[in-house]
């Protein structure tokens, strides 16, 4: 099969899924108007791989059955590999201007980074392994669309899983001969109402105990499987706006989050990686490298996400002049800064990229890792310098509405600016209080806070992952040098002779 038209994904939406919004259940998700924008956003970035001018850098000859297939789903075996990889990402995240962080390449790099390592899940079985990697080819085989959930929901977080007071997260409750039933939720699905699949997979820490075990599992199933319900949260989508022009990127890429919950869901065999055991869980990520190549998706779409709000500023300053001023300029510079570091650091991460004990290549994950740790702050901040910059003039637009109707006059007149007429500058600002002011923006904001995890744990993580011990062993052995030096001459300042 290969990869799906546009067309082709959204009919494979319609399967019956249940999906909950604002106290309804929705039957035509593709219809609805709080879901429709960000269906055929969907539907437009898999019909870009069909296009003649995209196609030989958005896919590849699938190794099994010579169709074409995502290069997403490439196991990268060069660093060119990565570069690649790197561009394809990079065409459906300027399409999307970065704010569809869950667009199915997410999730096709963290298939595919689990599968090069399917022998890390076979340690416990060999059938995990082995399942792990037929689910990667009957993905890419078929351009799946997944989505994930890692997270349990809050009930008290100061208890490990399997002491919560309420007992709410998903967990094993009976295994049959068909597969695995599993009852309870998990909080954050990004992207679930317009996925085939849901991957659900560990990232908590677990307890090596008898009574964690039935949280110690991955899986992936269908969205429509009898039982799983898509909870979603409020959309973002402006439900009766006076034209499309004013929200233009909340009605086009609000992907949605939601908790699901697991009803007695049978999970088959098949689809089953990790069964009942705490230890495999924890760490997968690391322990199969899949992390530093889904870092490498998530920092290219930073670098999308920058660069659109750095050229967003760039058009808004020149519209009123006021990039003459130095504190607009010092602010700009600052988005420049944002966009090289993040660019630098991705290509640091292929120039020095790593061979995996899977046979695959790794980006290096150091400077992911930086990128991953400072792009929260630097995403909140690109939001505030649209504001600082942007003032009044992102409260006072009107909707581009006005100028088909009856006061269009004073529209064209009083909404000019010294560069710029009326209708573009209205366009412009619309676009930037979207993008910095609106809730669109806020779930943005919140996104880039935590959907790659708590920063306070994250930061810990790093620092037990970074070696340490070469800087410390350099402080001692200066200051024993020094010491030395100065036992050497007690009265006078301690430098070296000077050679002749
Ligand atoms: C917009 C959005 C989209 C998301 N999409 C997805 C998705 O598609 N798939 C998915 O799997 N996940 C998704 N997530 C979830 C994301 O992985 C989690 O938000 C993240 O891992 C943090 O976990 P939490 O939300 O449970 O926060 P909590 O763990 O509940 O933390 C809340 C606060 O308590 C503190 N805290 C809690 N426990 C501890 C502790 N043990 N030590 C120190 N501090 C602690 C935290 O520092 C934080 O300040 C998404 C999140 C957001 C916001």
């Amino acid at each position: 099969m290969g990869i799906r038209r546009g067309k082709e994904l959204l009919e494979s939406l319609d399967d019956g899924r249940e999906v909950w919004l604002d106290g309804e259940r929705v039957t035509d998700l593709v219809g609805d108007q709080r879901l429709s924008g960000a269906a055929h956003t969907m539907a437009e970035l898999y019909d870009m791989q069909h296009q003649n001018d995209l196609v030989d850098k958005m896919t590849f000859t699938s190794p099994s059955t010579g169709d074409r297939v995502g290069l997403s789903y490439i196991e990268p075996k060069s660093i060119d590999d990565l570069k690649r990889r790197r561009e394809m990402v990079r065409i459906w995240m300027e399409a999307t201007c970065g704010f569809f962080g869950r667009s199915p390449d997410f999730m096709n790099i963290h298939t595919t980074g689990f599968a090069s390592a399917q022998e890390v899940f076979g340690a416990s079985g060999e059938k995990f392994g082995q399942n792990i990697r037929a689910y990667y080819e009957h993905a890419r085989e078929n351009d799946v669309s997944m989505t994930h959930t890692l997270v349990n929901p809050q009930v008290d977080r100061s208890q490990p899983v399997e002491s919560q007071p309420k007992d709410l997260a998903a967990k094993i409750v009976k295994e049959t001969d068909e597969g695995i039933v599993i009852k309870g939720a998990r909080m954050v699905a990004t992207l679930a109402v317009y996925a085939n699949d849901l991957m659900v997979m560990p990232s908590n820490y677990l307890q090596n105990s008898e009574d964690a075990m039935p949280y110690a599992f991955g899986f992936n199933v269908p969205v429509n499987t009898q039982g799983l319900r898509v909870i979603c949260r409020p959309s973002t989508v402006h439900r009766d706006p006076g034209s499309w022009l004013d929200n233009p990127l909340s009605s086009r890429f609000d992907e949605t989050d939601a908790m699901i919950i697991f009803d007695n869901v049978l999970v088959p065999w098949e689809r089953v990686f990790i069964h009942r055991d705490p230890e495999m869980c924890n760490g997968i990520f690391m322990r199969t490298q899949a992390m530093p190549q889904i870092m490498h998706q998530f920092c290219t779409k930073n670098l999308a996400k920058a660069e659109f709000m750095m050229a967003l500023a760039f058009t808004m300053v020149r519209s009123t002049n006021i990039d003459k001023f130095q504190h607009v300029q010092e602010k700009l510079t600052e988005l420049i800064t944002f966009v090289e570091f993040v660019r630098s650091c991705l290509i640091a991460s292929e120039a020095q990229a790593v061979q995996t004990p899977f046979g695959t290549v790794a980006p290096h994950d150091m400077p992911l890792w930086t990128v991953r740790m400072m792009f929260p702050k630097m995403f909140v901040r690109m939001c505030e310098i649209i504001q600082l910059l942007g003032a009044g003039g992102l409260a006072g637009v009107p909707s581009y509405a006005e100028f088909a109707g009856p006061r269009r006059e004073d529209i064209e007149t009083y909404y000019q600016a010294a560069n710029s007429d009326s209708r573009s500058r209205v366009k412009l600002f619309r676009l930037a209080y979207d993008a910095a002011v609106s809730s669109f923006s806020g779930r943005q904001q919140l996104y880039e806070r935590f959907y790659t995890g708590d920063p306070v744990r994250l930061s810990g993580t790093l620092y037990n992952l970074y070696s340490k011990d070469e800087h410390v062993d350099r402080i001692t052995t200066m200051l024993d040098d020094l010491e030395s030096r100065v036992n050497d001459h007690l009265s006078t300042p301690p430098f070296l002779p000077v050679q002749e």
